[in-house]
C-alpha cells in the first residue's frame, strides 16, 4: 500500500460566526476572526490517496489527474472567494478549518479514479492544521 499526498494552495476569506448567536456571543467565542467585514488566509490543502502501484502505469494515482480533480472539485470553487458566501457547498457552514475540511473530504471523496481517499491535510496558517481520515477510520 503507497501514499501518494498532492500539495495546494488557494487564498480566501471568512468570517467565523454563529447565527443564532448575537455578535456579542460571537465576538466572545471567536474574537476577532468574527470581524463583521471578515479576514484573510493563505490556505494549503495535502490531498492523502492510498492504492497499489498499478502495473501498466507504475502509478496509484496520476499526479497530474489528481491535482486536476482537488482543482475541479475544490481549489475552482474556493480560491479568492468569501467562504460565509461566494461557495455553493459551504452556504450555512460556519467555516472553521474544521468545518472546511469536512466538507472538502465530501466534495472529493467520490471523485478520485484511481486508489482510495485516505487523508486530507488543511493548514489555515503555517503553524494550525486540521487532519481527518474520513468516518469510516475513527
Ligand atoms: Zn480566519
Amino acid at each position: 500500500m503507497l501514499y501518494i499526498t498532492k500539495k495546494m494552495v488557494f487564498s480566501a476569506s471568512h468570517r467565523l460566526y454563529n447565527p443564532l448567536l448575537s455578535d456579542e456571543e460571537n465576538f466572545i467565542l471567536f474574537d476577532k476572526c468574527s470581524n463583521p467585514s471578515g479576514h484573510g488566509h493563505n490556505y494549503t490543502l495535502e490531498v492523502t490517496v492510498n492504492g497499489e502501484v498499478q502495473e501498466k502505469t507504475g502509478y496509484v494515482i496520476d499526479m497530474k489527474k489528481l491535482k486536476y480533480i482537488i482543482k475541479k472539485e475544490i481549489i475552482d470553487k474556493v480560491d479568492h472567494k468569501n467562504l460565509n458566501s461566494d461557495v455553493d457547498f459551504l452556504i450555512g457552514v460556519n467555516p472553521t478549518v474544521e468545518n472546511l475540511v469536512l466538507s472538502f473530504w465530501k466534495m472529493l471523496e467520490n471523485k478520485i479514479s484511481n486508489g482510495r481517499l485516505y487523508k486530507m491535510r488543511l493548514y489555515e496558517t503555517d503553524s494550525s492544521f486540521v487532519d481527518y481520515y474520513g468516518n469510516e477510520k475513527i
